[in-house]
């Protein structure tokens, strides 16, 4: 009887959205999750927020999973491993783990662990579309979405989702490069946002020329970080963006990475001859713009240039990203913390999910450990 009530009472704390209505997080009681003979349960200790987070609480994104009228959100989390099922293999509890986000469907693409790349879109994603986030206290995972994190990367590897974004945007730009001789020189990345600097950094592990345009002041942290990677930073205020052919030359590879669509368009008539250009900002909005039409197309043309879309990332990403996070420690020491630029406590939920302009990325912090 009292191991019952005891069961009964095991709740948790999490933030959950009423999806499409602004404004709505708010904290929610779940029951612990348990584990079942295939899966673990995640102690979460710190979640990072992102612009889908701010969309969603903003009523522009988001879809809560059958049956519920709320959505958890949350889909950067770092944690520990609780506990595990006796068919797990390969996890121990105190293990760290960040899991991926995208759960897959019936598709080709998801049958080939390539869920990022989904055809039939009935995928899920959690803490966005159709499945509980790890906003909360413990999440339920199975071990395929799990990866294991080295504990010496305990202090920045809640990076590691945001990071996979990019990994995937940067292997398929020089995946579809692989249509010629291509050797790139240069790029330039647009926004400064964590995407915008992790993919800098990337870019800079592969040894090109890094020039940064974003809205950001020249004296920001965010210009700081850019220039201790050895690339060069440009506000847009007196760099424009359709200035960029004219100030640099050849550019070899743009990555987009503001969700401003009006700059995406932009773009595409910076990127140098064979060059590619990758999008990976979402804008959920219903905007319409006047562009160049004929010297865009007549550029793409010319040129050879490609544009492309990037979204989400498949755990071959993350495993890539637990590399490159070694990597870059080594090269730029402390890199990685001075992105974490806010830790909230999990009472104050509402203020991680404002975005303030000198934020690059915040942290809710739901557990010590
Ligand atoms: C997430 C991706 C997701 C995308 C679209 C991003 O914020 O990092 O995993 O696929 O939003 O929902
Ligand atoms: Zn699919």
């Amino acid at each position: 009887m009292e191991s019952m009530a005891k069961a009964l009472t095991a709740t948790m704390r999490s933030v959950a959205v009423t999806p499409m209505r602004a404004g709505s997080a708010r904290q929610v009681e779940l029951p612990i999750p348990t584990v079942s003979r295939d899966t673990a349960v995640m102690r979460v200790l710190e979640v990072g927020i992102d612009g889908t987070d701010t969309e969603i609480n903003g009523g522009l994104y988001g879809e809560a999973p059958p049956g519920s009228d709320f959505l958890v959100i949350g889909h950067e989390a770092l944690s520990v491993v609780e506990s595990v099922g006796e068919g797990v293999s390969g996890f121990t509890p105190g293990d760290l783990v960040v899991s991926t986000v995208r759960r897959p469907d019936d598709c080709p693409n998801c049958r080939a662990g390539e869920s990022d790349m989904c055809l039939f879109g009935k995928y899920t994603e959690r803490g966005i579309k159709g499945a509980h986030g790890y906003m909360g206290e413990y999440y339920g995972e199975t071990p395929a979405f799990m990866v294991k994190i080295p504990p010496a990367l305990r202090a920045f590897a809640v990076l590691l989702e945001p990071l996979s974004i990019v990994e995937k945007a940067t292997y398929q730009a020089w995946k579809i490069q692989e249509r010629m001789v291509w050797q790139p020189k240069r790029a330039t990345v647009l926004g400064a946002g964590s995407i915008g600097i992790l993919a800098t950094i990337l870019l800079r592990l592969r040894g090109l020329e890094v020039h940064v345009y974003a809205k950001q002041p020249t004296d920001s942290l965010q210009a700081s970080v850019i220039e201790q990677l050895g690339a060069s930073y440009r506000s847009v205020d007196d760099h424009p963006i359709t200035g960029i052919k004219a100030e640099l030359g050849q550019v070899d590879y743009i990555l987009e990475a503001t969700g401003n669509s009006t700059v995406a368009f932009e773009a595409m008539a910076e990127v140098g001859v064979n060059g590619v250009l990758c999008l990976t900002g979402v804008s959920a909005g219903n905007r319409s713009i006047e562009i160049p039409a004929d010297v865009i197309n007549l550029q793409m043309v010319l040129g050879n240039r490609v544009a492309f879309g990037s979204v989400n990332a498949n755990r071959r990403y993350f495993e890539m990203g637990v590399q490159h996070f070694q990597q870059a420690e080594r090269q730029w020491p402390g890199i990685f913390e001075r992105l974490i630029t806010r830790r909230v406590p999990f009472g104050d939920f509402t203020s991680a999910l404002d975005r303030r302009p000198e934020d690059i990325k915040t942290l809710l912090t739901i557990a010590a450990g």
